[in-house]
C-alpha cells in the first residue's frame, strides 16, 4: 500500500518544504504535503533549463523509449495509483482504471507519433546558386522544442489530464522538460505518478531536470511558475477563472509566453425535429446518462439541449426528468467543487423565466442532477444561462422556429463541442446549423454524446475562448504536440551543424 511522503520532486530529488498542507480525500486517511514555495519554482525551472541543453537534442528514438518507460512504470504501480486516486477524488475504481489505460495509451501514442517524424513538418528549398537576379540559399525548416514547459492538471482527470497526462506527454515528446504544479485535490496521486516518471528517468539515463513536481497548497506557487523567465509555455486544464488569471499573468510578463488553457464549456446539443419525433425518448435517456457520468464533472458535459417547443419536446422533457430523478447523489471531487455546483444551480434557478423540472438535495461533497427549462428568448437575454455549471445540471431550451435555433447557435460562446441530433428529414436545418457550430467549437458531432474524447490523430479538444485560450490548439491527441514546438529555418548551415533530422536533403 502506497503512503505518500508529501515532498516535491525537484530534479531527481525528493525535497521537503517548510510548511505542510493536509489533503482532503473523499475517503481514507488524509496525508500531509509540502506547500510549494517560490524557491522550489526557481530550482525546478533552472534544472529544467539545464536539462533542455541535452534533452532538447535527444533523438526521437531516445524520447520514444523514455515515454514508453514512463508508461511501463505507471503500469507497474497500477494498483497503488488506483487505490490512492479513488480515495483522493471519490471517483469510482473502474473510472481510475480506465483513465490509467488512457494515460499510458497516450504516452505510447506519442512515442509512436514522434518516431514517424511527420510532426517535424520538415521543409526543404534546395539552393539555386544560378538563379537570377539573386541566387537562393539552401533553406531547411523543422519544428524545434520551445524549452521548459509548466503544466497544471485538472481535478477531474487525476491521471489523464494531470502529472503524466496529455500536456506532460506532448511536451516531453516534443523535447521540452516539464515542471508540473501538482493539483491540491489529488497530491498523493501526483506523487506516485512522479515516482514512476523518476524511475523512467533513471532507467533511460535522462537528465533529472527533465521533470519536476511542485505540490500546491497555495496559489502563489502557480503564479510564480508561469512568470518564471525560464518557462517558455504553459499547458493548463481547469476552470475559466483560474485559467484566465494565469493567462493574464503570462501575457503581462516582460517576455509574454503562450498559455494553452483548456477551460470550461456547456457543450450544447441541438435536437432537430425529425430526430426528436423519431428518437426523442432514446436521446433523452442517453442525455441523462451522459449528463450524470462522473457526477457531471466532465469538461465535455452536454449541459444544454435545444429543441423545438411542442408535444415532442414535452415528451423529451418527461423522459429526461424521469431518467435523471433515478440517479443517486454522487461524490464530487472536492467540497469546493460541490459548493460551486450549488452556487451555479442557484444562479440558474434565480433567473426569471427559468422553470425547475427536477430538484434534488446534496450534502457538502455530493451532487445530484438538476433539470431546468426555459424559452429561447429568455436564454438569449440572460448571458448567465450560457455559463458552465460544473456538475450534472441540465437546461432545456425550447425554440419556436428554425430561425430561433439558428439565433441560439449564433449567440453561443466558444465551446469544446457542439452536437447535432438529426435524422433524414433534418438535413436542411443541419446544413444551416453546422457552419455556425463549426465556428463555435473545436469538435462538432452528430447523433452521439460528447463526453467520450478519443485520443487520436484527428481529435481536437479545444475551441474559441472561453473553451480555450488558444483556438489554434488542441490539448488531446497527437496534434497537441504542436503547442510546444516552434519553426526554425536553417539557412546555408553546414551539414555537420544541422540537427540530425534535417541532414538528408
Ligand atoms: P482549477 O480550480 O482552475 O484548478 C486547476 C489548477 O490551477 C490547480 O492546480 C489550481 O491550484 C490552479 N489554479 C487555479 N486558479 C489559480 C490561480 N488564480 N492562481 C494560481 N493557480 C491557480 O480547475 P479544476 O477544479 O481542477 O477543474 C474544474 C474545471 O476545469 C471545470 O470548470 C471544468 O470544466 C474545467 N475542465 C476543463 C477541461 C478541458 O479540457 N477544457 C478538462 C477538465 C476540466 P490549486 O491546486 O491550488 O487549486
Amino acid at each position: 500500500m502506497f503512503t505518500p511522503h508529501g515532498n516535491h520532486l525537484i530534479a531527481g530529488a525528493w525535497a521537503p518544504g517548510d510548511t505542510r498542507f493536509h489533503s482532503a480525500p473523499a475517503s481514507g486517511p488524509s496525508h500531509q504535503f509540502s506547500v510549494g514555495r517560490v524557491s522550489d519554482v526557481t530550482a525546478a525551472a533552472e534544472a529544467a533549463e539545464d536539462a533542455f541543453a541535452s534533452y532538447g537534442s535527444t533523438s526521437r528514438a531516445e524520447r520514444a523509449a523514455f515515454l514508453n518507460a514512463i508508461a511501463d512504470e505507471i503500469e507497474a504501480r497500477a494498483e497503488d495509483i488506483t487505490a490512492i486516486g479513488t480515495q483522493e477524488t471519490g471517483l469510482p475504481e473502474a473510472r481510475l482504471q480506465g483513465e490509467h489505460g488512457r494515460t499510458t495509451g497516450q504516452l505510447r501514442l506519442f512515442a509512436d507519433h514522434i518516431l514517424k517524424g511527420d510532426y517535424l513538418d520538415r521543409r526543404y528549398d534546395a539552393a539555386l546558386p544560378d538563379r537570377a537576379p539573386l541566387p537562393r540559399p539552401d533553406l531547411r525548416m523543422m519544428q524545434r522544442p520551445l524549452g521548459p514547459v509548466a503544466v497544471f492538471g485538472a481535478s477531474n482527470f487525476p491521471l489523464a489530464f494531470s502529472t503524466a497526462g496529455g500536456d506532460t506527454a506532448a511536451a516531453l515528446a516534443a523535447g521540452c522538460p516539464v515542471v508540473v504544479k501538482g493539483h491540491s485535490a489529488h497530491p498523493g496521486t501526483g506523487e506516485i505518478v512522479a515516482e514512476a516518471i523518476l524511475a523512467a528517468i533513471t532507467r533511460c539515463g535522462i537528465h533529472p531536470g527533465v521533470f519536476s513536481l511542485i505540490q500546491g497548497g497555495n496559489r502563489e506557487v502557480g503564479a510564480a511558475l508561469v512568470q518564471h523567465p525560464l518557462i517558455k509555455a504553459v499547458g493548463f486544464t481547469g476552470s475559466l477563472a483560474g485559467g484566465r488569471a494565469l493567462f493574464d499573468l503570462c501575457a503581462a510578463r516582460p517576455e509574454p509566453i503562450p498559455f494553452f488553457g483548456e477551460l470550461g464549456s456547456v457543450n450544447p446539443m441541438f435536437i432537430l425535429d425529425a430526430a426528436l419525433a423519431n428518437r426523442g425518448t432514446e436521446i433523452a435517456t442517453g442525455w441523462a446518462a451522459s449528463l450524470t457520468m462522473g457526477a457531471g464533472q466532465f469538461c465535455t458535459n452536454p449541459g444544454i439541449a435545444v429543441l423545438r417547443a411542442g408535444a415532442e419536446a414535452d415528451r423529451f422533457i418527461d423522459t429526461a426528468t424521469a431518467a435523471l430523478s433515478a440517479v443517486a447523489p454522487q461524490t464530487m471531487l472536492t467540497e469546493g467543487i460541490a459548493s460551486a455546483y450549488q452556487d451555479g444551480q442557484r444562479r440558474v434557478a434565480a433567473t426569471a423565466g427559468v422553470r425547475e423540472l427536477l430538484t434534488t438535495s446534496c450534502n457538502t461533497r455530493t451532487a445530484a442532477p438538476y433539470l431546468y427549462v426555459t424559452e429561447a428568448r429568455t436564454w438569449l437575454d440572460n448571458e448567465i444561462l450560457a455559463e458552465e455549471v460544473f456538475g450534472p445540471l441540465g437546461l432545456v431550451i425550447t425554440a419556436d422556429s428554425d430561425a430561433e435555433m439558428l439565433e441560439i447557435a449564433r449567440a453561443l460562446q466558444g465551446q469544446l463541442t457542439c452536437t447535432l441530433h438529426l435524422d433524414d428529414g433534418d438535413t436542411a436545418q443541419g446544413q444551416a446549423l453546422l457552419p455556425v457550430l463549426a465556428r463555435k467549437a473545436g469538435r462538432v458531432l452528430a447523433n452521439g454524446f460528447p463526453t467520450g474524447v478519443e485520443v487520436s490523430d484527428t481529435m481536437v479538444h479545444g475551441g474559441p475562448y472561453p473553451a480555450s485560450t488558444n483556438f489554434g490548439a488542441t490539448s488531446v491527441g497527437t496534434l497537441s504536440i504542436r503547442r510546444f514546438l516552434r519553426p526554425v529555418c536553417y539557412q546555408n548551415i553546414p551539414a555537420a551543424l544541422l540537427p540530425e533530422d534535417l541532414r538528408q536533403g
